[in-house]
């Protein structure tokens, strides 16, 4: 990852609110994770919170449990509430990642709202776009071992050990909804109800970005395309760090 430096007469505690678009298996969670490690921001994955409300048996993992194995998106009222909640317990003050979320018209809208009456800024959009027969074998190859939540993909990130996490020695799993006819449903669903926001979108900051590519060199393009905003969280970051902070 390039490394920027702070540019003269910029405000140093701009925040910047980042959206990662784009249909199971174009790989949002992987550029997520190497985003939120070089900014420092905070993330937040819905389908993560959804999971783990599952694991633990909450009345929000009951409700959103059979929706989820069924490939289907949960209600915009559910999802905005949980967003809202999250939201409000993190420090945005260097802003924040939201991987799957938005998913749908109503869930821009209210994320607009939200950002708004906060005071933070319009979102950059970075739409990860792969094509489906490569999505459909992307997620054919996941694996995920729910003691530690650690996910691999047999075809470019395996185990050493086949069928068992590197880390604790658990067995692996598929999950329910990376099954190939749930992932079909999923991506029809993308395509009915999330593929609209790219309309939504248009004209603001949105980046289409080529998904289908290894991880790495997705990830220096994404860096390009946030060069801006880089120079503003690095800024914000080193200003924090002399205070002590
Ligand atoms: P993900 O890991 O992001 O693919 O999410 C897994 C599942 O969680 C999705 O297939 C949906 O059932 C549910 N989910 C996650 N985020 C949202 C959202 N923003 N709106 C509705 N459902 C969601």
């Amino acid at each position: 990852m390039p490394r920027s430096s702070p540019a003269s007469g910029q405000k140093v505690s701009d925040p910047v609110v980042l959206l990662f678009f784009g249909p199971p298996g174009s790989g949002k969670g992987t550029q997520s994770k190497m985003i939120t490690d070089w900014l420092q921001i905070h993330t937040i994955s819905t389908g993560e919170i959804f999971r783990a409300e599952v694991q633990a048996g909450t009345s929000l993992g009951r409700a959103a449990q059979d929706i989820m194995n069924s490939g289907g998106l949960v209600g915009d009222d559910i999802v905005n509430a949980m967003l809202e909640t999250r939201l409000s317990q993190l420090d945005l003050h260097h802003g924040v990642l939201l991987d799957g979320y938005p998913r749908t018209i109503p869930q821009a809208q209210f994320l607009d709202q939200f950002l708004t009456a906060r005071g933070l800024p319009e979102p950059t959009v970075l739409h990860l776009d792969s094509p489906r027969d490569i999505i459909i074998h992307r997620v054919s190859g996941r694996r995920h071992c729910a003691a530690c939540n650690r996910g691999y993909n047999i075809y470019f990130q395996p185990p050493q050990v086949e069928g068992v996490c590197d880390y604790d020695g658990e067995p692996l799993s598929i999950r329910e909804d990376d099954r190939e006819e749930i992932v079909r449903e999923r991506l029809l669903d993308y395509d009915r109800r999330t593929s609209p926001l790219l309309g939504y979108y248009e004209g603001r900051d949105y980046h289409r970005i080529d998904g289908n590519r290894p991880p790495e060199e997705v990830a220096r393009e994404v860096a390009t395309r946030l060069e801006g905003q880089m120079v503003r969280v690095r800024s914000s970051l080193t200003a924090r760090r002399h205070r002590g902070l």
